[in-house]
């Protein structure tokens, strides 16, 4: 794939900045960093016309890459910090990671699908983006030779919290999932000490689910 971003794909970015913000997306890093960062190099050359439009797209293994605005609302509440450990359960396309990485964050990012991780694991690195691992690992174990991570952030949608995953947040740590089998409802969750876990619901979104194992 030849990586050219042209003027027309930054007007693009632009105008999806502005409709972000129209939906309420108000943190300033994040909507730097979608700028920054250009969409349609995960998206195959064919449906580049889609990139900078605010919705998911199908990519490999029947899986998406999310959409926009749902990577700023999550990129957002995960209150992202320079030099932050940050675990990301499901690469998929590597968008989200990319954008953890722009925000300053040492990203871990784990995929199930080889075919994903292997194209992840290719690309980015093309970009730049030393501080990016990738994984093929199944994300209900999450990293324990990593752990403690400062944030978590799980871009499938679980049927409920995964307990080895919150067990590798750090005191302290945010984690950010969306949880429920149809729809999902999006949990921040904070761990305020070594036992106690607050959870906080913050609206509704659809993501492909979360599963069992590695896959290829
Ligand atoms: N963050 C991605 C969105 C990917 S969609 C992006 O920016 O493009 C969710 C991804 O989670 C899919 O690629 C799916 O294969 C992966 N996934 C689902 N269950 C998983 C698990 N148990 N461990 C690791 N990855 C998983």
């Amino acid at each position: 794939m030849d990586l050219i971003d042209t003027y027309r794909h930054q007007g693009l970015r632009r105008q999806l900045i502005e409709a972000l913000r129209k939906r309420g997306i108000q943190n300033e890093k994040v909507l730097e960093a979608i700028y920054a960062l250009p969409r349609h190099y995960f998206l195959d050359r064919a449906f580049e016309e889609w990139a900078y439009q605010d919705k998911a797209f199908p990519i490999a293994a029947e899986q998406t890459i999310s959409q926009p605005y749902t990577v700023a609302y999550m990129s957002d509440i995960l209150e992202v910090g320079k030099r932050m450990k940050v675990l990301e359960v499901g690469t998929g396309s590597g968008y989200q990671a990319g954008i953890l990485a722009l925000l300053g964050a040492r990203v871990f990012t784990i995929e199930r699908q080889k075919e994903l991780y292997d194209q992840a694991a290719q690309f980015l690195p093309k970009l730049g983006f030393p501080q990016i691992r990738f994984f093929h690992r199944d994300g209900y174990k999450g990293l324990p030779e990593f752990a403690p991570f400062d944030r978590i952030i799980v871009t499938a949608g679980a049927p409920s919290v995964p307990t080895a995953l919150r067990d590798q947040l750090v005191v302290g740590g945010i984690m950010v999932i969306p949880v429920g089998e149809e729809s999902q409802v999006m949990l921040r969750i904070r761990r305020i000490s070594e036992h106690l876990f607050e959870e906080e619901p913050l609206g509704d979104f659809r993501f492909v689910p979360f599963l069992d194992g590695l896959e290829g």
